[in-house]
């Protein structure tokens, strides 16, 4: 338990780079995620009423035209944070070209490990990151 702690203080104070063998599923699972998250992003742009340009020319009903705003505003939504997923994800796979993955972008220190585990596609600190919402 004590060689335990002693490793902990270490992990701190220094940067570590993660091994191939421990980045490689990480890549990979990211490749999937950003190719998952494309997808959708598709999906939700061609479901999105507005893309309809005919609908200008149509005089239908007050209430169709409601219910398109509101499909239209839950697609942009939607969109919206498929765009932010997207670009962490990027964002995640450039640190890990440049040999950084892991590392804080904003302090610069190592991410826990536990923390990417949940969030392989994570680019801050948990200190960095309550920070940025507040
Ligand atoms: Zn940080």
């Amino acid at each position: 338990m004590a060689k335990d702690e002693n490793n902990k203080k270490k992990k701190s104070s220094r940067v570590i780079r993660y091994p191939w063998e421990v980045l490689e599923p990480v890549r990979r699972y990211l490749g999937e995620r950003l190719a998952t998250l494309e997808k959708r992003k598709r999906a939700v742009s061609e479901a999105d009423p507005f893309r309809d340009k005919s609908r200008l020319d149509d005089n239908a009903a007050i209430d169709a035209d409601a219910a398109e705003q509101v499909g239209h505003m839950q697609a942009s939504a939607i969109r919206q944070v498929l765009d932010r997923s997207i670009i962490q994800v990027r964002k995640a796979m450039s640190m890990m070209k440049i040999g950084k993955y892991g590392v804080c972008e904003n302090c610069g220190k190592m991410i826990d490990t536990d923390r990417l585990m949940v969030m392989p596609e994570t680019t801050l600190c948990v200190g960095c990151e309550k920070k940025r919402e507040k």
